[in-house]
Protein backbone atom coordinates (compact mmCIF):
# COMPACT_ATOMS: atom_id res chain seq x y z
CA UNK A 1 0.00 0.00 0.00
CA UNK A 2 0.93 3.59 -1.12
CA UNK A 3 1.59 5.34 1.93
CA UNK A 4 -0.04 8.35 3.03
CA UNK A 5 2.10 11.63 2.13
CA UNK A 6 3.48 9.40 -0.84
CA UNK A 7 3.35 11.11 -4.62
CA UNK A 8 1.64 9.76 -7.43
CA UNK A 9 2.37 10.98 -11.15
CA UNK A 10 -0.18 11.45 -13.98
CA UNK A 11 0.57 11.81 -17.26
CA UNK A 12 -1.89 13.99 -19.36
CA UNK A 13 -2.99 17.33 -18.09
CA UNK A 14 -6.76 17.68 -18.62
CA UNK A 15 -9.71 17.18 -16.41
CA UNK A 16 -10.11 13.65 -15.95
CA UNK A 17 -6.48 14.11 -14.35
CA UNK A 18 -8.05 17.36 -12.53
CA UNK A 19 -10.64 15.06 -10.84
CA UNK A 20 -8.26 12.08 -9.99
CA UNK A 21 -6.27 14.79 -8.14
CA UNK A 22 -8.77 15.65 -6.03
CA UNK A 23 -9.40 11.88 -5.09
CA UNK A 24 -6.18 11.66 -4.42
CA UNK A 25 -5.66 14.51 -2.25
CA UNK A 26 -8.39 13.33 -0.24
CA UNK A 27 -6.74 9.95 0.37
CA UNK A 28 -3.81 11.91 1.44
CA UNK A 29 -1.55 11.64 -1.73
CA UNK A 30 0.49 14.97 -3.73
CA UNK A 31 0.22 14.23 -7.41
CA UNK A 32 2.63 16.06 -9.83
CA UNK A 33 1.31 15.73 -13.48
CA UNK A 34 3.45 15.88 -16.77
CA UNK A 35 1.95 16.81 -20.21
CA UNK A 36 2.72 18.43 -23.36
CA UNK A 37 1.94 22.61 -23.40
CA UNK A 38 -1.82 23.37 -24.19
CA UNK A 39 -4.35 24.25 -22.25
CA UNK A 40 -3.72 22.04 -19.13
CA UNK A 41 -5.85 22.33 -16.19
CA UNK A 42 -5.16 19.37 -13.72
CA UNK A 43 -2.39 21.96 -12.26
CA UNK A 44 -5.11 23.58 -10.46
CA UNK A 45 -5.18 20.96 -8.41
CA UNK A 46 -1.54 19.03 -8.22
CA UNK A 47 1.39 20.23 -6.96
CA UNK A 48 3.83 20.78 -9.99
CA UNK A 49 3.52 20.37 -13.84
CA UNK A 50 6.17 19.41 -15.83
CA UNK A 51 5.45 20.59 -19.25
CA UNK A 52 7.40 18.89 -21.65
CA UNK A 53 7.01 16.88 -25.17
CA UNK A 54 6.14 13.22 -24.33
CA UNK A 55 9.39 12.04 -26.28
CA UNK A 56 12.20 14.52 -23.50
CA UNK A 57 13.66 11.38 -22.16
CA UNK A 58 15.24 14.06 -19.64
CA UNK A 59 12.09 15.32 -18.27
CA UNK A 60 10.48 12.28 -18.52
CA UNK A 61 13.10 10.73 -15.94
CA UNK A 62 13.14 13.57 -13.96
CA UNK A 63 9.57 13.70 -13.37
CA UNK A 64 9.61 9.74 -12.52
CA UNK A 65 12.24 10.17 -10.23
CA UNK A 66 9.59 12.48 -8.32
CA UNK A 67 6.97 9.51 -8.35
CA UNK A 68 6.19 6.79 -6.43
CA UNK A 69 3.37 5.98 -8.63
CA UNK A 70 2.18 6.63 -11.98
CA UNK A 71 -0.80 6.78 -13.49
CA UNK A 72 -2.83 8.32 -16.77
CA UNK A 73 -5.84 10.04 -17.74
CA UNK A 74 -5.16 10.26 -21.11
CA UNK A 75 -5.43 7.00 -23.53
CA UNK A 76 -3.09 8.53 -26.57
CA UNK A 77 0.29 8.86 -23.98
CA UNK A 78 2.69 7.27 -26.24
CA UNK A 79 3.34 3.75 -25.22
CA UNK A 80 7.08 4.56 -25.09
CA UNK A 81 6.37 7.58 -22.72
CA UNK A 82 4.94 4.99 -20.40
CA UNK A 83 7.57 2.62 -20.42
CA UNK A 84 10.10 5.23 -19.96
CA UNK A 85 8.55 5.21 -16.77
CA UNK A 86 9.89 2.56 -13.91
CA UNK A 87 8.53 -0.94 -14.26
CA UNK A 88 6.40 -1.90 -11.53
CA UNK A 89 5.45 1.22 -10.48
CA UNK A 90 3.20 2.31 -13.27
CA UNK A 91 -0.28 1.54 -13.45
CA UNK A 92 -2.23 0.06 -14.61
CA UNK A 93 0.22 -1.39 -16.97
CA UNK A 94 1.53 0.56 -20.57
CA UNK A 95 0.30 -3.21 -22.80
CA UNK A 96 -3.34 -1.55 -22.33
CA UNK A 97 -2.38 1.39 -23.84
CA UNK A 98 -0.55 -0.15 -26.96
CA UNK A 99 -3.91 -2.03 -26.99
CA UNK A 100 -6.32 0.46 -27.14
CA UNK A 101 -4.67 3.25 -29.50
CA UNK A 102 -5.07 1.27 -32.27
CA UNK A 103 -8.55 0.41 -33.35
CA UNK A 104 -7.72 -2.48 -35.32
CA UNK A 105 -5.74 -4.40 -32.61
CA UNK A 106 -8.64 -3.18 -30.11
CA UNK A 107 -10.84 -5.12 -32.09
CA UNK A 108 -8.43 -8.50 -33.04
CA UNK A 109 -8.25 -8.43 -29.35
CA UNK A 110 -11.79 -8.25 -28.18
CA UNK A 111 -12.57 -10.62 -30.53
CA UNK A 112 -10.18 -13.28 -29.40
CA UNK A 113 -11.82 -13.13 -26.08
CA UNK A 114 -14.86 -13.68 -27.42
CA UNK A 115 -16.13 -10.21 -28.19
CA UNK A 116 -18.29 -9.16 -30.93
CA UNK A 117 -17.25 -6.02 -32.53
CA UNK A 118 -19.26 -3.86 -35.40
CA UNK A 119 -18.03 -5.87 -39.19
CA UNK A 120 -14.42 -3.97 -39.80
CA UNK A 121 -12.36 -3.67 -42.87
CA UNK A 122 -8.70 -2.44 -42.59
CA UNK A 123 -8.15 0.55 -44.80
CA UNK A 124 -5.02 1.93 -46.11
CA UNK A 125 -5.64 3.10 -49.62
CA UNK A 126 -8.38 4.19 -51.78
CA UNK A 127 -9.05 0.91 -53.50
CA UNK A 128 -9.47 -0.90 -49.50
CA UNK A 129 -11.95 1.45 -49.33
CA UNK A 130 -13.97 0.54 -52.18
CA UNK A 131 -13.44 -3.03 -51.47
CA UNK A 132 -14.62 -2.56 -47.87
CA UNK A 133 -17.51 -0.61 -48.71
CA UNK A 134 -18.27 -3.08 -51.14
CA UNK A 135 -18.26 -5.96 -48.95
CA UNK A 136 -19.75 -4.76 -45.47
CA UNK A 137 -22.09 -2.20 -47.56
CA UNK A 138 -22.91 1.60 -46.36
CA UNK A 139 -23.65 3.67 -44.62
CA UNK A 140 -20.61 2.97 -42.32
CA UNK A 141 -17.79 4.75 -41.07
CA UNK A 142 -14.52 5.57 -41.58
CA UNK A 143 -12.17 5.93 -38.69
CA UNK A 144 -8.67 6.54 -38.13
CA UNK A 145 -7.12 3.83 -36.78
CA UNK A 146 -5.45 6.07 -33.84
CA UNK A 147 -5.50 9.24 -32.17
CA UNK A 148 -9.28 9.78 -32.91
CA UNK A 149 -11.53 10.96 -29.82
CA UNK A 150 -15.05 12.75 -29.75
CA UNK A 151 -16.19 11.44 -32.84
CA UNK A 152 -13.23 13.43 -34.06
CA UNK A 153 -11.35 11.72 -37.21
CA UNK A 154 -14.49 10.64 -38.21
CA UNK A 155 -16.20 10.26 -41.45
CA UNK A 156 -19.94 8.54 -42.16
CA UNK A 157 -19.79 6.87 -45.41
CA UNK A 158 -23.59 7.36 -46.47
CA UNK A 159 -22.55 5.46 -50.13
CA UNK A 160 -20.36 4.37 -52.69
CA UNK A 161 -20.22 7.79 -53.73
CA UNK A 162 -19.52 9.35 -50.84
CA UNK A 163 -16.35 7.19 -50.18
CA UNK A 164 -15.20 8.12 -53.92
CA UNK A 165 -15.95 11.53 -52.71
CA UNK A 166 -13.63 11.88 -49.39
CA UNK A 167 -10.28 13.12 -49.46
CA UNK A 168 -8.03 10.22 -47.68
CA UNK A 169 -6.04 11.15 -45.04
CA UNK A 170 -2.48 9.76 -45.46
CA UNK A 171 -2.67 7.38 -42.03
CA UNK A 172 -3.79 4.42 -41.16
CA UNK A 173 -7.90 3.62 -41.31
CA UNK A 174 -10.48 1.44 -40.69
CA UNK A 175 -14.43 0.69 -42.09
CA UNK A 176 -16.86 -0.08 -39.88
CA UNK A 177 -20.08 -1.38 -40.70
CA UNK A 178 -23.05 1.14 -39.51
CA UNK A 179 -24.67 -0.32 -36.29
CA UNK A 180 -28.06 -0.17 -35.85
CA UNK A 181 -28.15 0.27 -32.15
CA UNK A 182 -30.97 0.88 -29.87
CA UNK A 183 -28.84 2.57 -27.14
CA UNK A 184 -25.43 2.93 -25.92
CA UNK A 185 -23.79 2.24 -22.48
CA UNK A 186 -20.53 1.35 -21.01
CA UNK A 187 -19.67 -0.65 -18.81
CA UNK A 188 -17.06 1.00 -16.05
CA UNK A 189 -15.07 -1.48 -14.02
CA UNK A 190 -11.97 -1.35 -11.11
CA UNK A 191 -9.79 -3.98 -10.88
CA UNK A 192 -7.07 -3.91 -8.09
CA UNK A 193 -3.03 -5.23 -7.86
CA UNK A 194 -4.90 -8.54 -6.70
CA UNK A 195 -7.37 -9.04 -9.49
CA UNK A 196 -10.21 -8.40 -7.72
CA UNK A 197 -12.73 -6.83 -9.94
CA UNK A 198 -15.50 -4.38 -9.03
CA UNK A 199 -18.08 -2.65 -11.65
CA UNK A 200 -20.54 0.29 -11.54
CA UNK A 201 -24.06 0.05 -12.94
CA UNK A 202 -23.82 0.92 -16.85
CA UNK A 203 -25.46 4.26 -17.53
CA UNK A 204 -27.70 5.01 -20.55
CA UNK A 205 -25.16 7.33 -22.78
CA UNK A 206 -26.09 9.35 -25.50
CA UNK A 207 -24.29 11.50 -27.71
CA UNK A 208 -24.73 14.25 -29.88
CA UNK A 209 -21.87 14.65 -33.01
CA UNK A 210 -19.78 12.07 -31.49
CA UNK A 211 -19.65 13.75 -28.46
CA UNK A 212 -20.98 12.14 -24.84
CA UNK A 213 -23.95 14.49 -24.01
CA UNK A 214 -25.77 12.83 -21.24
CA UNK A 215 -25.16 9.37 -19.06
CA UNK A 216 -28.74 8.20 -17.45
CA UNK A 217 -29.75 5.93 -14.73
CA UNK A 218 -31.12 3.59 -14.90
CA UNK A 219 -30.32 2.78 -18.16
CA UNK A 220 -33.32 1.00 -19.22
CA UNK A 221 -34.49 -2.59 -19.58
CA UNK A 222 -33.15 -3.02 -23.62
CA UNK A 223 -29.49 -1.95 -21.72
CA UNK A 224 -30.22 -3.98 -18.52
CA UNK A 225 -30.49 -7.12 -20.04
CA UNK A 226 -27.30 -6.91 -22.27
CA UNK A 227 -25.11 -5.82 -19.12
CA UNK A 228 -24.30 -9.17 -17.69
CA UNK A 229 -23.01 -10.26 -21.00
CA UNK A 230 -20.90 -7.15 -21.96
CA UNK A 231 -19.82 -7.30 -18.49
CA UNK A 232 -17.95 -10.77 -18.84
CA UNK A 233 -16.44 -10.10 -22.26
CA UNK A 234 -14.85 -6.55 -19.94
CA UNK A 235 -13.59 -8.81 -16.99
CA UNK A 236 -11.53 -11.08 -19.56
CA UNK A 237 -10.25 -8.23 -21.33
CA UNK A 238 -9.34 -6.82 -18.17
CA UNK A 239 -7.55 -10.13 -16.44
CA UNK A 240 -6.05 -10.56 -19.83
CA UNK A 241 -4.46 -7.47 -19.37
CA UNK A 242 -3.88 -8.42 -15.92
CA UNK A 243 -5.18 -4.73 -15.58
CA UNK A 244 -4.95 -2.49 -12.59
CA UNK A 245 -7.13 0.86 -12.61
CA UNK A 246 -10.44 1.80 -14.16
CA UNK A 247 -11.27 0.36 -17.47
CA UNK A 248 -14.11 1.43 -19.26
CA UNK A 249 -15.45 -0.63 -22.12
CA UNK A 250 -18.45 0.96 -24.62
CA UNK A 251 -21.09 -0.85 -26.02
CA UNK A 252 -24.33 -0.33 -28.77
CA UNK A 253 -27.18 -2.66 -27.15
CA UNK A 254 -28.38 -4.44 -30.70
CA UNK A 255 -31.26 -6.78 -31.08
CA UNK A 256 -28.57 -9.16 -31.49
CA UNK A 257 -26.77 -8.39 -27.91
CA UNK A 258 -24.26 -6.13 -26.88
CA UNK A 259 -21.53 -5.32 -30.26
CA UNK A 260 -18.27 -3.85 -28.28
CA UNK A 261 -17.38 -0.34 -29.84
CA UNK A 262 -14.17 0.62 -28.24
CA UNK A 263 -12.44 0.78 -24.64
CA UNK A 264 -10.95 3.33 -22.77
CA UNK A 265 -8.10 2.28 -20.40
CA UNK A 266 -8.93 4.95 -18.07
CA UNK A 267 -11.77 6.94 -16.29
CA UNK A 268 -14.27 7.59 -18.35
CA UNK A 269 -17.10 10.50 -19.09
CA UNK A 270 -19.54 8.00 -18.76
CA UNK A 271 -18.40 7.33 -15.45
CA UNK A 272 -18.63 10.86 -13.80
CA UNK A 273 -21.87 10.60 -12.14
CA UNK A 274 -20.24 8.28 -10.07
CA UNK A 275 -18.54 10.91 -7.79
CA UNK A 276 -21.63 11.85 -6.59
CA UNK A 277 -24.40 8.83 -7.44
CA UNK A 278 -22.07 5.75 -6.40
CA UNK A 279 -20.43 5.07 -2.92
CA UNK A 280 -17.17 5.06 -4.23
CA UNK A 281 -16.76 7.28 -7.33
CA UNK A 282 -14.22 5.99 -10.61
CA UNK A 283 -11.92 8.68 -9.66
CA UNK A 284 -11.48 7.43 -5.98
CA UNK A 285 -11.19 3.84 -6.53
CA UNK A 286 -9.08 4.13 -9.57
CA UNK A 287 -6.23 6.05 -6.97
CA UNK A 288 -6.63 3.15 -4.60
CA UNK A 289 -6.18 0.48 -6.85
CA UNK A 290 -2.43 2.06 -8.28
CA UNK A 291 -2.29 2.94 -4.79
CA UNK A 292 -2.75 -1.09 -3.54
CA UNK A 293 -5.67 0.69 -1.62
CA UNK A 294 -8.74 -1.64 -0.72
CA UNK A 295 -11.25 -0.89 -3.27
CA UNK A 296 -14.71 0.87 -2.10
CA UNK A 297 -18.22 0.06 -3.06
CA UNK A 298 -19.20 0.81 -6.56
CA UNK A 299 -23.23 0.55 -5.55
CA UNK A 300 -25.67 3.40 -6.93
CA UNK A 301 -26.93 5.71 -4.01
CA UNK A 302 -29.55 7.30 -5.50
CA UNK A 303 -32.85 6.19 -7.45
CA UNK A 304 -32.25 8.01 -10.50
CA UNK A 305 -29.10 9.75 -11.66
CA UNK A 306 -28.52 12.19 -15.12
CA UNK A 307 -24.74 13.62 -15.72
CA UNK A 308 -24.95 16.08 -18.56
CA UNK A 309 -21.99 17.56 -20.19
CA UNK A 310 -21.53 21.18 -20.43
CA UNK A 311 -20.09 21.88 -23.73
CA UNK A 312 -18.66 24.76 -25.61
CA UNK A 313 -20.28 28.29 -24.44
CA UNK A 314 -22.97 26.63 -22.74
CA UNK A 315 -20.04 26.87 -19.89
CA UNK A 316 -20.83 30.80 -19.06
CA UNK A 317 -24.52 29.53 -17.74
CA UNK A 318 -23.07 26.88 -15.98
CA UNK A 319 -24.05 28.32 -12.39
CA UNK A 320 -27.70 28.33 -13.04
CA UNK A 321 -27.61 24.38 -12.80
CA UNK A 322 -27.24 25.00 -8.90
CA UNK A 323 -30.62 26.11 -8.27
CA UNK A 324 -32.22 22.85 -9.12
CA UNK A 325 -31.83 20.14 -6.16
CA UNK A 326 -29.26 17.58 -5.52
CA UNK A 327 -27.38 19.16 -8.80
CA UNK A 328 -23.64 19.26 -8.20
CA UNK A 329 -21.59 20.89 -10.64
CA UNK A 330 -18.06 20.06 -11.88
CA UNK A 331 -16.30 23.28 -14.07
CA UNK A 332 -12.95 22.09 -15.73
CA UNK A 333 -11.63 25.58 -15.20
CA UNK A 334 -10.29 25.42 -18.52
CA UNK A 335 -9.22 29.31 -20.52
CA UNK A 336 -10.56 28.46 -23.51
CA UNK A 337 -14.01 28.08 -24.35
CA UNK A 338 -14.23 26.13 -27.77
CA UNK A 339 -17.33 24.90 -29.20
CA UNK A 340 -17.73 21.08 -28.90
CA UNK A 341 -14.91 21.32 -26.02
CA UNK A 342 -15.91 19.87 -23.04
CA UNK A 343 -16.00 22.11 -19.89
CA UNK A 344 -17.18 21.07 -17.47
CA UNK A 345 -20.53 18.56 -16.62
CA UNK A 346 -23.54 18.84 -13.79
CA UNK A 347 -24.93 15.58 -12.24
CA UNK A 348 -28.75 15.53 -10.76
CA UNK A 349 -29.75 12.91 -8.59
CA UNK A 350 -33.00 11.72 -7.64
CA UNK A 351 -33.03 10.02 -4.26
P1 LIG B 1 -16.34 6.37 -31.14
O1 LIG B 1 -15.37 7.50 -31.02
O2 LIG B 1 -15.86 5.26 -32.02
O3 LIG B 1 -16.86 5.89 -29.83
O4 LIG B 1 -17.63 6.99 -31.88
C1 LIG B 1 -18.40 8.02 -31.29
C2 LIG B 1 -19.88 7.76 -31.48
O5 LIG B 1 -20.19 7.65 -32.89
C3 LIG B 1 -20.37 6.44 -30.90
O6 LIG B 1 -20.60 6.53 -29.52
C4 LIG B 1 -21.64 6.24 -31.71
O7 LIG B 1 -22.69 7.07 -31.27
C5 LIG B 1 -21.20 6.66 -33.09
N1 LIG B 1 -20.61 5.50 -33.81
C6 LIG B 1 -19.30 5.17 -33.86
N2 LIG B 1 -19.11 4.02 -34.56
C7 LIG B 1 -20.32 3.61 -34.97
C8 LIG B 1 -20.80 2.49 -35.74
N3 LIG B 1 -19.97 1.58 -36.27
N4 LIG B 1 -22.12 2.39 -35.96
C9 LIG B 1 -22.99 3.32 -35.45
N5 LIG B 1 -22.62 4.40 -34.75
C10 LIG B 1 -21.31 4.56 -34.50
Amino acid sequence: MLQRGSTIGILGGGQLGRMMAVSAAQLGYRCIAYAPEGDNVVNQVCDDLFVNKWNETAALAAFAAQCDVVTWEFENVPVATATAMPEGRIFPHPRALETAQDRLAEKRFVEGLGGRPAAYARVDSRSDLEAAVDRLGAPGILKTRRDGYDGKGQWRIGSDRDAQGLHLPDVPLIYEGFVEFEAEFSIILVRGQDGEIRFWDSARNTHEGGVLAASTLPAGDIIEAQVDEARELARQVADALKYVGVLTLEFFATHEGPIFNEMAPRVHNSGHWSIEGAVTSQFENHIRAVAGLPLGDTATVAKAVTMTNIIGADITASQDHLAAPDTHLHDYGKAKVREGRKMGHVTRLER
